[in-house]
């Protein structure tokens, strides 16, 4: 099979006659992946030595048609699937009794810490596949992944009809994130970026766009809230500066959500510190999302909303064939042109 092998840092190869792994748990189906998505954390494993091991396969955004019956009948041939691309590997472990496998300890994840998506087949646990709607697209379903997490993030929030939210970056998650607020009951959502084409997205879809390198999207808040602040925030960005205006823009009783992988240190000064205390700020952590309870998680609530009240389509700025994955790969790392969600395909027929 075709596969796009990262055999070390900054180098992807292309494979014409790769073998496909092996299962990496039992109870696992063989799928042919449709189309996987390029994460911005695939940009740090592939080209900022943040590889486990090499060769990697990488990719752990996709959507795939089941290869095979399921021994156990409930899925067919042709069938398609998002996949959950965490693997537990303890059973021992209490987040493995309650389903909230994000926080095992002990995990295998597609893509990162065994082989992903970038290939056209993959061995993956049966009870990672979440089947995706008639409705949706095959090719938006490999976002479902970031859409996952960016609920995930909302959902630490109690989020109540006319609400003011903001979001801090632009990118897909970013996006999906203030698509989430307003489904939640925001009534207006502003983004923070600097970069204004994402920024025109975002507004196109709705929400206030801020650009911060040209306006203190702190004082912008204020203004547009009658100088009272946001009520939910979610920094979705990852630098020391975008979490310290995450805390500075909030309202009284605001809560924070910080979704962001920092880059860098972060510093708080006296008077911010003494000003979030005293505003009873609450902050949360969030990270990956759950596919617990069964009927309500996130990803099965993600495939219901996809393509409906959620929209990814305005968010896809490249689709290619992997036969050119190590070229878009470099195009974004070297940002040759503007890129905001890339995705490869796969499969020939979607
Ligand atoms: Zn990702």
């Amino acid at each position: 099979m075709k596969s796009l092998v990262l055999e070390n840092n900054q180098n992807l190869v292309l494979h014409s006659n790769a073998a496909i792994p092996d299962a990496v748990t039992e109870n696992s189906i063989l799928v042919k992946v449709a189309a996987c998505g390029i994460c911005g954390s695939d940009i740090k494993r592939g080209f900022g030595n943040g590889a486990y091991h090499y060769p990697l396969v990488m990719g752990h955004e996709f959507s795939a048609y089941v290869a095979e019956d399921a021994e156990d009948g409930r899925y067919k041939k042709g069938d398609r699937v998002a996949v959950f691309p965490l693997v537990p590997t303890n059973t021992s472990e209490p987040a493995y009794q309650t389903g909230d496998y994000a926080q095992l300890k002990e995990y295998n994840y597609f893509g990162s810490r065994c082989d992903g998506a970038f290939a056209e087949f993959l061995r993956v646990p049966i009870k990672n596949l979440f089947p995706i709607p008639d409705h949706v697209d095959m090719v938006h379903a490999s976002m479902t992944e970031p859409a996952a997490v960016a609920l995930h993030g909302v959902r630490k929030m109690h989020i109540t009809a006319g609400d003011f939210g903001v979001v801090i970056g632009a990118g897909p998650i970013g996006n999906m994130t203030a698509q989430w607020l307003k489904i939640h009951g925001c009534k207006d959502v502003a983004i923070v970026d600097i970069d204004d084409k994402k920024l025109k997205i975002a507004e196109e879809m709705g929400f206030i766009p801020i650009n911060s390198k040209h306006t203190d999207a702190v004082e912008a808040v204020f203004k547009l809230t009658n100088d009272q602040g946001a009520n939910r925030v979610v920094e979705a960005c990852g630098l020391p500066q975008t979490f310290l205006q995450a805390i500075n823009m909030a309202s009284r009783n605001a809560e924070v959500v910080f979704m962001g992988n920092i880059i860098g240190e972060f510093k708080i000064e006296e008077k911010d510190f003494s000003n979030m205390l005293r505003r009873e700020i609450t902050i949360y952590g969030t990270w990956n999302s759950k596919t617990v309870p069964v009927g309500n998680d996130d990803w099965s609530t993600v495939l219901n909303y996809m393509d409906k009240e959620l929209q990814v389509a305005p968010l896809i700025s490249d689709i290619v064939p992997i036969e050119q994955g190590k070229e878009i790969f470099n195009s974004v790392v070297e940002k040759r042109k503007f890129h905001n969600k890339v995705i490869i395909k796969l499969a020939d027929k979607l």
